[in-house]
């Protein structure tokens, strides 16, 4: 007998989106093969969570029937490269989508593994015949994220990512892209070699820069990146040991452009838009709160059956609907017709899927990462937590008249920072079982980064410490003032590493 291994599987669905069809095939997935529903991350995927190790192939092979693949969603290699889950969907987002896609694929690794492995396309090991133009012998030193942001918003946190592309709309079409590098949320406590860090902006490019440029900042990575010390390893650190001027004029060297001045653009916010919106062609996008991206049937919930039946009436109906993941762990309907709205608002209310509604502002955008029971890197709850969690701070709000704010709460289990803690105007990491580090004062865009505030405290020193911040924000904010900026200006925090802006034009 061996151990009862249970694995995670996470799939590689460029920008979040699916068919009515292909959600029913990943339900089914999910009530055959795991143990915790649907999850969606932030990085716009699907895990299935407890898949018991002689059950793995049969799940792969009936994720890959739903034309989904997992190739390259975990590894040394470009994972889900998120795009924004724009629901005022428009040409320019179904562009940046478009291109997100074809980079998504062109990023793929060569490797024939996971055909042979998983789907039987027999030889297995040792063919030697791929070659990996892109990521070499050795593949990266470290995982790479990729983010497409349309502004005004900013749901993708494009400044959290290893290489980050925001879109210019012009006129309604997408002129080019300012260029990020160097952002990353993991960090390590006690390691001061090791910490989060917001991307810099590098520059201008025209859309048909975009793969070239990509190839190069990725193939500078695996050139230059630190494969001695793996904590090192994440392109952030590459860019501060070889310095910001020198990693760009490689990357435009290799790319073969010239870097235009970056253009201006204005971020409004990180969080997601909730309820109907309408797009320029007509249709509608329907934003459903899913608390810490979990679909289940399980505590009184039934939203993974109430999804189901949304998806087989869209399925039924043809059309050209779809689910769009958001990267703040929500979920979009997307692109519904009017005579659609009726139906849906029905299943919707009928397995309590409107939370949205009647949630406080803090309650919809708050954020947590897997953590305990299934994550074993998870130092303290971060998803089972979340709900109590909200709740208390919830009363702190209501006692200080302040339930109305939009402050942004995000839970992480430990410093890696899956749930990007860094960017929360209130952020919790773990650090044991109960304890957390917490931080303050981000701001609400994703533009600057939160500060230690107290280490290692338990939840009655959170609530306390909160407690009298909240009643300084109340009396003491300016008018529009969020709680984050509140916190800077007011000198509780000093404020985090902000995005250098000074080259935009
Ligand atoms: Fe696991 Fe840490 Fe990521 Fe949370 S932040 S999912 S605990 S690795």
């Amino acid at each position: 007998l061996e151990p009862a291994y249970a694995f995670m599987i996470r799939t590689r669905t460029p920008g979040g989106v699916v068919s009515p069809a292909q959600w029913l095939k990943l339900d089914a997935v999910a009530t055959t093969f795991a143990e915790r529903g649907l999850r969606i991350t932030t990085r716009q995927a699907f895990q299935f969570h407890g898949v018991i190790k002689g059950r793995l192939k049969p799940t792969m092979q009936a994720i890959n029937a739903a034309l989904i693949d997992t190739l390259a969603a975990c590894g040394d290699v470009n994972r889900n490269i998120v795009v924004a889950a724009n629901p005022h969907l428009s040409r320019a987002h179904a562009f940046v989508h478009d291109q997100a896609a074809a980079l998504s694929t062109h990023l793929l690794p060569n490797t024939r593994a996971y055909y042979e492995i998983w789907l039987d396309e027999e030889r297995v090991a040792g063919s030697g015949e791929e070659e990996e133009a892109i990521y070499g012998a050795s593949y990266l030193p470290r995982k790479f994220k990729i983010g497409f942001a349309i502004p005004p918003h900013n749901d993708v946190d494009v400044f959290a990512q290893d290489l980050g592309f925001i879109a210019i709309v012009q006129d309604g079409r997408v002129a080019g892209y300012n260029v990020t590098v160097g952002g990353g949320m993991g960090a390590t406590h006690g390691d001061p070699e090791t910490y989060p860090r917001l991307g810099d902006i590098i520059g201008f490019i025209t859309p048909d820069q975009v793969t070239a440029v990509a190839e190069a900042v990725v193939t500078t990575q695996r050139d230059w990146g630190n494969r001695d010390v793996r904590k090192r390893a994440r392109l952030k650190y590459t860019i501060d040991d070889h310095g910001l001027a020198k990693f760009r004029e490689e990357v435009a060297r290799r790319a073969r452009v010239g870097f235009g001045a970056p253009r201006s653009f204005e971020f409004v916010h990180n969080g997601d838009r909730f309820g109907w919106t309408q797009g320029e062609d007509g249709r509608w996008h329907l934003t459903l709160r899913i608390v810490a991206g979990r679909i289940w049937d399980r505590d009184g919930l039934t939203h993974l059956s109430g999804l189901r039946e949304i998806a087989r009436h869209l399925d039924a109906d043809g059309g050209a609907a779809q689910f769009r993941m958001t990267p703040n762990q929500n979920l979009v309907i997307a692109n519904i017709t009017d005579a659609q709205r009726g139906a849906i608002d029905a299943l919707v209310a009928h397995h309590g899927l409107d939370g949205h509604r009647a949630a406080s502002p803090l309650r919809l955008n708050a954020i947590a990462c897997v953590a305990l029971p299934t994550c074993g890197l998870a130092m303290a709850e971060a998803e089972r937590y979340l709900p109590d969690l909200v709740g208390r701070v919830e009363s702190l709000l209501a006692t200080h008249g302040l339930l109305d704010q939009p402050i942004n709460l995000r839970i992480s289990g430990c410093p890696n920072g899956c749930s990007r803690p860094y960017l929360g105007e209130i952020a919790l990491v773990g650090k044991a079982p109960g304890r957390y580090n917490l931080m303050l004062g981000a701001d609400h865009r994703g533009q600057r980064l939160n500060t230690l505030y107290r280490e290692n405290i338990d939840e009655a020193t959170i609530l306390a410490a909160l407690d009298d911040l909240l009643a300084a924000f109340a009396h003491g904010r300016q008018r529009g003032e969020h709680f984050g900026d509140f916190l800077v200006r007011a000198g509780v925090v000093a404020a985090g590493r902000p995005i250098a802006l000074e080259l935009v034009a």
